[in-house]
This record gives C-alpha cells, structure tokens and sequence, in this order.
C-alpha cells in the first residue's frame, strides 16, 4: 500500500533502539548496522518511525547476517502497514461494531484525523481486522475459560446471505454464551457440506468437554438429516422465529382474505354521501366520483351555510362518518402480530358502536337533557379502546385523516342540544 505524504507533513520523530541487545546465537553485545524509516498515521497524527537495527559484529556468528529490529516497533504497527495499531482497531471497531460502511469510515477518518486513506486500503484493513477477530474468536484458551461454568451447550446451525449474490455463510451458534463458534461460507450447500460443519461442532464441543444438549434451526433437509446422522441423540427444535416467520404467511393471507370480505361488505359509501351533498345543494366533489376505499376521503365538511345550520352539521357528521369508514378501509398498516384485517375489523365494530350510541341516545334525547347523556361518548370512549402502542401507531394514519367516531358522537351530541333548544 504506497502512500504519498503531502510535502509540508509534519511528522513526529519516533526513535526506536533495540533493548535487549545480547546476540541471540552467541550473546555479544549487537551493533547499530542501520536504520529503516517508516511514516505512519496514527490517531495522534502522522508519525515517522526511526528504527535502529543491530547485529552481531563477528562475521562468522549467524547472527551477524540476520538483524534485529526493536522490540517496540510491532507495538507500534505491523510491518509494512501505512496505519497504526490505533488506526487500525479504530476502522475495525467502527465497521465491526457501528455497521459503519466504507465511505463513511473514510471520511470520518479525514475529517476528524486528517487520515486520507483509499477505499481499496480500508477494505484491506477491514479484512485483516476479520481474520484477527476470527482466530481470537475461535482462541481455544479464551473458549475454555468462557465455557468453564457451561454444562451444557445449545447448538444452532443457519445459513446466511450476507450480500445478494454471494454465497450463503453458514454460521453454527453457540445459545447458552450467545457465541459464534465458527462461520463458513458454502459455495454448494449440499447434505454432505452441511454435515461436515455439524461434524465440526462435535467436535469443538469434544474438546471443551460440553455435552449438546439441543440443536436448533429452521430445519431445512440438509440440517435435519446431518444434525441425525452426527447426533441421533440429542433433541433438533424448530427455531421460534423461523417459526413465526413461517406461520405469519397463512395468518397474512387469511387476514388478507377478511379484509376483501368487510370491504365488500361495506359499500355505499359514494350513495350515501351524494345524497347528504345533494340536500346540502352542492355538488359531489370529484374524487368521489369512483367509489370504493381507493378514493382519497377529501370531504370533512359540506359547503357551509346553505340550509339551516342543524341540518347542515347533521350532513357533515354524516359525511365525517363515511371519511372515517372510508380511512379504516383504506388502512394498510400492520404485520402478522396486528394482522390489518383484525385492525380494520375492530375499528368497523367501533364506528358501528357509536353510531349505535347516537342511535340510543336520540331514542332517549327527547325526553331528558342530551347534555346528560352525551358525555359518556367523548373521547374517554376512543382512548380506552385503543389496545396497544403499536396498534394506535398502525391506525394513526388513519384516524389523523379521518374523524374519530366519538368526536362525531360529540358533534352529533351539539347539533342534538341545539335542535331540542329550539
Ligand atoms: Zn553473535
């Protein structure tokens, strides 16, 4: 990796002697014989190294032709490296631990440490902080000691694509420490490939002396015949989250097949509201044209001040009514844990329920005060029925665009004050 130092770089001198300067083939006293400069860029800013090689000054000892670098120069940086042991860990902690990609490593590089390397270069050092990571993640020391108080192991198995196109990585996973123990990417997943990484996690547990007490997957064939053959007696589950993945497909589709029938269900909206326009003598706007939940709900309230004002609210309410149902039914929002269908399901009971409520309490209005009886539909009645955060966050979109069926009530309740007023 040549790097090209701005003419002006201010470098900080570093010298390095060697310290322990006995020969190692016949214990004289070494000679300087040379020096080798190196210019690195290190965290605290570009550094130029001056390492003062020895060797044996007796001609015929063999340690006369091999020289001897100071101790302290690979604590500083590998050799050959353009980068510091500091710089190095730095890129390998930001895309290791942050997911930070290469650009932007590169320029918070340059822009906080004024280190300018090519994309080519921090990809390199990427890799080499892998290998390093790796072989310390499969230290056998460091595994024995982790797994020292383990008395049993949970193994999982699973392939992974990390980037479309590649190969799959097959990871095999230790649960009990939460550890990877080893990954390998598979050009051919075939059966016997598979069982050679499952055979390699028998081993590795042999040599911690750990018995395998589950085994854990998705299941595919592959895994299900080589988690037998290696180890016909030990337990392989199916993994939760595969799992729910695989039992959201149906419960997505059936939801999706209830959603059709309500919105079938559910039609007249347009008639409805042309005939409450065409009373409050104005004309349809257009995107009520088509009808169906695709048309976008633009009506929150009628022209007003045409016809006397009860008469006028009352057919706003109404078409507030049909906006509200018109938002359920156009509601996407949703996953397998809040199927949309079961959303939009609730949601139609709740505008049927409080319509139901203007119902009754109009039934009850003309004999007694409305003022009485209206409160109980406010907004308390909407707050309590809502279910979870989630749930409200999925139909938000929804109820921001359209009115809420108990304020409707609340506006049905005023319109229903005024007119017993009068
Ligand atoms: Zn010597």
């Amino acid at each position: 990796m040549p790097f090209k130092w701005p003419a002006d770089t201010d470098f900080a001198l570093w010298e390095l002697d060697v310290i322990d300067r006995a020969c190692p083939a016949c214990g004289r006293m070494m000679y300087i014989c040379d020096h080798r400069y190196r210019r690195l860029h290190t965290l605290d800013g570009p550094v130029q190294l001056v390492c003062k090689l020895n060797h044996c000054p007796d001609r015929l000892c063999p340690g006369h032709a091999r020289t001897k670098s100071p101790e302290l120069e690979l604590t500083i940086a590998p050799p050959s490296w353009a980068i510091a042991w500091d710089v190095f860990c730095w890129i390998g902690h930001r895309r290791c631990s942050r997911h930070m990609s290469i650009p932007h490593i590169q320029s918070e590089l340059q822009d906080d440490y004024a280190i300018k390397l090519s994309d080519d270069a921090i990809a390199k050092y990427i890799q080499r902080y892998q290998v390093m990571l790796a072989a310390r993640q499969q230290d056998p020391d460091v595994l024995r000691r982790q797994y020292e108080s383990v008395d049993e192991v949970v193994l999982s198995i699973d392939g992974l694509q990390p980037e479309k196109g590649h190969e799959t990585l097959y990871v095999v996973r230790e649960l009990t420490q939460k550890r990877v123990w080893f990954a390998e990417a598979l050009i051919s997943a075939t059966a016997d490939e598979v069982q050679r990484l499952i055979a390699q996690a028998k081993e590795w547990a042999r040599s911690l002396n750990k018995t395998v007490g589950l085994w854990i997957s998705d299941k595919q064939d592959a895994f299900v015949t080589g988690i037998a053959a290696e180890f016909p007696d030990v337990p392989h589950r199916y993994c939760d989250n595969h799992f729910l993945r695989d039992l959201a497909k149906p419960v997505l589709e059936a939801d999706s097949h209830a959603k059709v029938q309500m919105r079938r269900k559910v039609r007249g909206l347009r008639k409805i509201e042309q005939a409450v326009l065409k009373r409050q003598g104005a004309k349809a706007p257009k995107s009520l044209g088509e009808d169906g939940p695709e048309a976008t709900v633009t009506v929150i309230a009628g022209p007003a001040n045409v016809l006397s004002p009860e008469s006028d609210s009352a057919g706003a309410v109404v078409l507030d009514y049909c906006a509200a149902v018109r938002g359920i039914l156009n509601n996407d929002q949703g996953g397998p844990l809040q199927p949309p269908g079961l959303l939009m399901a609730e949601a139609l009971t709740e505008v049927r329920e409080s319509i139901q409520r203007n119902l009754d309490a109009k039934k009850g209005g003309s004999q007694k005060s409305n003022s009485i009886v209206w409160p109980s539909a406010s907004t308390e009645d909407w707050n309590m029925s809502k279910p979870s955060k989630s749930q409200s966050e999925s139909t938000s979109r929804t109820s921001r665009r359209s009115p809420r069926p108990s304020n409707l009530e609340g506006r049905v309740a005023r319109i229903a004050r005024r007119s017993s007023r009068s």
